[in-house]
């Protein structure tokens, strides 16, 4: 959808870079974040790195596609931890 037109139907009737609210605290919207550990079978330093979430909306059929702002720090978070071996 970051081409700017709906995958399902076509339309270009597309609401970019949305913002998805989590939860509330004073009145005040946090973003929804998605999260992945370098290490989470570590008891405290996990290394979490941490990515917030954009929506693309579909203006027609409603269609909504999601993205993470920073999908690199994620991935190589995620690659760290194919690294740990907890047998060892
Ligand atoms: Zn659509």
């Amino acid at each position: 959808m970051r081409e700017q037109t709906c995958p399902k139907c076509g339309s270009p009737d597309i609401i970019p870079n949305v913002v998805i609210p989590d939860h509330y605290e004073l009145g005040m919207a946090n973003e929804m974040i998605m999260r992945i550990s370098e290490n989470p079978s570590a008891w405290i330093f996990k290394g979490t790195q941490k990515s917030t979430m954009r929506a693309w909306i579909c203006g027609e059929c409603g269609f909504v596609e999601m993205y993470v702002t920073q999908p690199r720090v994620l991935w190589e978070a995620w690659q760290k931890a194919q690294q740990q071996s907890p047998g060892d």
